[in-house]
């Protein structure tokens, strides 16, 4: 298969695009986007890179996905080959214009860009995340540095990276000359190496303990990457210092992260840590509402009937990100056939994505982990038994299944042994409670529920 196939740029054109969803929009940009495809030869990709440190990177990092890619464009790919100098891209910067930056050592606090729709304003508020909300206001006003860090974790597409950006423009707005930097942990790895290599470490810290709110988004990047982490550590404690406010987020809790050191993981538990929660029905519905609304200025034509967004968000609970998405495919596809958007519109313009959603959790995948977490039988958890080892565990699977399906309260109860759905309150209100004083509790529940989503 594929000998004597030229591979065009066209084909590298549609490898880039499927290592964009690979890969996320961070990576893409700060190691794909920079290289120069040179042609395929006898199972080796060649490339041209502006560094060899990025060559290096790719090929250990991505080697894996780009021979895929290639190979569903019906090219065998064993091997990736990188040349530096000589043919350059056309516009070498183009992709790491922040570390030119750094390199010349320029005063500048050139972050990532902000997304201006990230705002607070756009910011949905409910239970699963207002705690993190509170917090990323209060951090944004200003005023005397109370927790730091701030870390707010959770899983993707649950807001997280909002919030910061969020932060970002309130506290710019509050306070037009306040130096703030916030960029992804990779980028933050990218310029520290880009420094070292341009022997300019210096201006490096410089530029970043000059700064007064210094936010770093998803921070599991620099577990294993050392040297990264000693610079990140030694910049953390050079804000604190100063009583300079950080906000870090990650993908999970600081003891969570596998790679990072001890010392740094506890440096990350010092300040408040708070997570947000796999978003509920009616955040979901809250966010969909607003964000019909926002679509509707750009569509004024598009009708979306009654019951539509409420099936979405029932339908669709794996992230906020897949929602927004649907949403927009509605709007587009309504405005393009002038159709309204009934039930059934949205059901076939959003099968492939309702298909996709429908891996749900079950109560009774729910009462099985749990029953297996704590030793018991699934029987014990359903049946009338009260004893304080069961009752706790029951309490805890009725609590998940309130907070990862969309069962009604009596729906769970009769599942539970056909219990009374006062019951079902009671435990979703106890384990809540327990979950603030109890580490042993809001362990236990964190693990089941990522279990239970993974
Ligand atoms: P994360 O960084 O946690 O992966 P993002 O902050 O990128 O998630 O959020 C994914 C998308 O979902 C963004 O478009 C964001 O605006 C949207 N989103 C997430 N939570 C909310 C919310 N509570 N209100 C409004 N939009 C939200
Ligand atoms: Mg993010």
């Amino acid at each position: 298969m594929g000998i004597g196939k030229e591979m065009t740029t066209e084909n590298w054109g549609r490898i880039c695009d499927g290592l964009q969803s690979e890969v996320g929009q961070d990576a893409y940009k700060n190691w794909i986007q920079p290289l120069t495809f040179l042609g395929v030869e006898a199972g080796v990709a060649r490339f041209n890179a502006p560094t060899s440190f990025i060559g290096n990177w790719v090929s250990r990092n991505y080697s894996d996905n780009i021979c895929a890619l290639f190979a569903s464009e019906g090219e065998n790919v064993e091997r990736l080959a990188f040349s530096t100098g000589g043919q350059m891209p056309k516009k070498p910067v183009k992709a790491t214009p922040k570390a030119t930056v750094v390199a010349t050592g320029s005063p500048e606090l050139p972050g990532a860009p902000l997304e201006s729709r990230f705002n607070f304003d756009n910011f949905v508020v409910g239970k699963p995340n207002e705690l993190a909300h509170a917090a990323a206001r209060r951090v944004a006003e200003g005023g005397p540095v109370t927790f730091n860090p701030l870390f707010l974790y959770g899983g993707v597409g649950l807001g997280k990276t909002h919030l910061m950006h969020a932060i970002a423009w309130e506290a710019k707005q509050r306070n037009p000359d306040a130096r703030i930097l916030y960029l992804s942990a990779e980028q933050f790895m990218y310029r520290f190496v880009q420094a070292l290599r341009f022997k300019d470490t210096m201006s490096f810290k410089e530029l970043f303990r000059s700064v007064d709110l210094l936010m770093v988004d998803d921070v599991q990047f620099i577990a294993g990457k050392n040297s990264t982490q000693e610079e990140f550590f030694h910049t953390f404690n050079a804000l604190v210092d100063q009583n300079k406010q950080i906000v870090i987020s990650a993908d999970r809790a600081p003891g969570e992260i596998d790679g990072i050191e001890e010392r740094i993981q506890s440096r990350l538990q010092s300040g408040l840590v708070v997570d947000l929660h796999p978003t509920d029905y009616e955040l979901r519905l809250g966010i969909l509402e607003s964000k019909a609304e926002a679509q509707a200025r750009h569509y004024p034509e598009v009708v979306i009937a009654e019951g539509v967004l409420p099936f979405l968000a029932h339908r669709i609970s794996t992230n906020v990100r897949v929602l927004e998405g649907a949403l927009t495919r509605l709007f587009a596809f309504a405005s393009l056939v002038g159709r309204e958007v009934t039930l059934d519109v949205t059901k076939e313009c959003l099968a492939d994505v309702l298909r996709a959603s429908d891996r749900k959790v079950t109560i009774d995948e729910i009462i099985r982990k749990v029953a297996d977490h704590y030793h018991l039988r699934m029987a014990d958890i359903l049946s009338p038994r009260r004893v304080r080892s069961i009752a706790r565990p029951r309490q805890i699977a009725m609590f998940l299944a309130k907070r990862l399906t969309s069962k009604s309260l009596p729906e769970i109860g009769k599942q539970f042994g056909g219990r009374d759905h006062t019951t079902v309150i009671h435990a979703v209100k106890k384990i809540e409670e327990l979950r603030a004083v109890d580490s042993q509790i809001s362990e236990d529940v964190e693990l089941l529920r990522r279990m239970l989503e993974a």
